[in-house]
């Protein structure tokens, strides 16, 4: 059995080498011309924990983790106004939390691969899919130089992320799936040894209305940059360019964030805020996973956990197939049972969405009192935030 996978994230690549290990030959197309070095820290928890330690790939996880201690909310004077405990979050999520970059969850997810036998999964950069479907013959698919055809393939598997080209091709417009919550978010990696030094093991958060940056000393010298900010442009601040866009919307946030963005790349990640909601993700011979079908925001703070565990059941169950007329079926199953744990994740990140960028002082009062309050024994985060929606709505 053979499959096309478009796109060498996380869940492409997961998915991947589970169907490689199960006997599949299988071909995945890149657009980037290398693994993406960008990214960002993430919270890993829930499904993806278990999958990964089912699969063997926790261990090259919890290698590439970094230890944070705290994440700590800052005034623009750089004074702490609250904080989270990463130990007893860690111990609310069963004592398994990793605070991982995403390039660094690409790279083990990549290295994991070596536990295939040669040759039967086959990693190509620098294709871009421009168009990509299937029929009773097999799976069509056009690397963009034209030059390229792939078919053949019995199943095709759409893990090219939240503008996915092949959910726009089998599927439908982007359009009709993506559901925008209002905000932006931007990353970048910048090198600046004193910014690491102050910022090593500790995330620190703006405690701003509207805005916020955050940061974390990584690797050596360098440190992490992530920014939200609401997707309206604020009059006077109509920019041509993402970095330009970003030195407007996060000015007056104080020394750190100046540098930060005095050392923005030229076309950092920004992007809009979304999860992609539809009704069905797979056909007779394709499916989506990932983000491509079920992106669930970072505001759910998730979805990389959420592409491992769903890549890994995907493998699973596609996995044993042998027969091209056993493929609907599994692909079917797939949806059926994964599709319930996308949709909380999903409703959870439309919760966070109304109260993530405090409208006004009063939310954000309300905040630092929620956060206070989850450091106090006998008051963990989920009481926290029932608290916090209820008192935001
Ligand atoms: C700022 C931010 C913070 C986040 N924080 C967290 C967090 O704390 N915890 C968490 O679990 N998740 C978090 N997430 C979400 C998480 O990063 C994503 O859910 C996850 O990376 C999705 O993986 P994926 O493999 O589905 O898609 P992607 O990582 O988007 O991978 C898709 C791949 O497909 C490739 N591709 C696209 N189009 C084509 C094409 N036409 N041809 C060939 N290749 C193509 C892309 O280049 C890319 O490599 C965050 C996301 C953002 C943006």
């Amino acid at each position: 059995m053979k499959a096309i996978v478009v796109g060498a994230g996380i869940a492409g690549l997961v998915a991947a080498r589970q169907l490689g290990l199960a006997g599949w030959d299988v071909e995945v197309l890149e657009k980037s011309q290398a693994p993406r070095p960008d990214g960002y820290m993430m919270d890993f928890f829930g499904p993806g924990v278990e999958a990964s330690e089912r699969i063997g790939l926790y261990p090259r996880l919890a290698e590439a983790a970094y230890h944070i201690q705290s994440a700590d909310y800052v005034d623009t004077e750089g004074r702490t106004t609250c904080s989270i405990d990463y130990l007893r979050f860690s111990k609310l999520a069963g004592g398994k939390v990793l605070s991982l970059l995403r390039p660094d969850i690409e790279a083990a997810a990549l290295a994991a691969l070596a536990d295939v036998p040669a040759g039967r999964v086959r990693v190509r950069y620098g294709a871009r899919v421009v168009k990509a479907r299937t029929d009773g013959d097999g799976v069509h698919v056009l690397v963009e130089d034209g030059l390229r055809q792939e078919t053949g393939a019995d199943v095709l598997i759409g893990a090219d992320g939240i503008h996915s080209g092949v959910r726009a091709g089998v599927f439908g417009p982007e359009r009709d799936y993506l559901r925008p919550l209002g905000m932006r978010a931007a990353a970048f990696i910048v090198t600046e040894p004193a910014l690491n030094a102050r910022f090593r093991g500790r995330f620190i958060l703006t405690d701003t209305l509207n805005r916020m940056a955050g940061l974390y000393g990584i690797r050596q010298d360098e440190v992490a940059a992530f920014l939200v900010y609401r997707d309206a442009v604020s009059p006077g601040k109509e920019a041509a360019t993402a970095r330009q866009r970003l030195r407007s919307e996060f000015a007056g946030l104080g020394d750190a964030v100046e540098r930060l963005l005095d050392l923005c790349p030229g076309h950092p990640y920004d992007d809009t805020v979304a999860q992609v909601v539809m009704p069905r993700w797979h056909t007779e011979r394709t499916v989506l996973v990932g983000d491509a079908c079920g992106a669930v925001s970072l505001l759910a703070g998730q979805g990389g956990s959420l592409a491992i565990a769903g890549a890994a059941l995907l493998g699973d169950i596609l996995g044993p197939v042998t027969r091209t007329r056993g493929i609907g079926g599994a692909l079917a199953r797939f949806e059926q049972q994964w599709r319930p744990v996308v949709e909380v994740a999903q409703k959870s990140g439309r919760r966070t969405a109304a109260t993530f960028l405090p409208r006004n002082n009063t939310q954000r009062l309300l905040r630092r009192w929620v956060i206070r309050a989850t450091r106090l024994p006998g008051v963990d985060q989920l009481v926290a935030h029932q608290i916090l929606r209820s008192i935001a709505k």
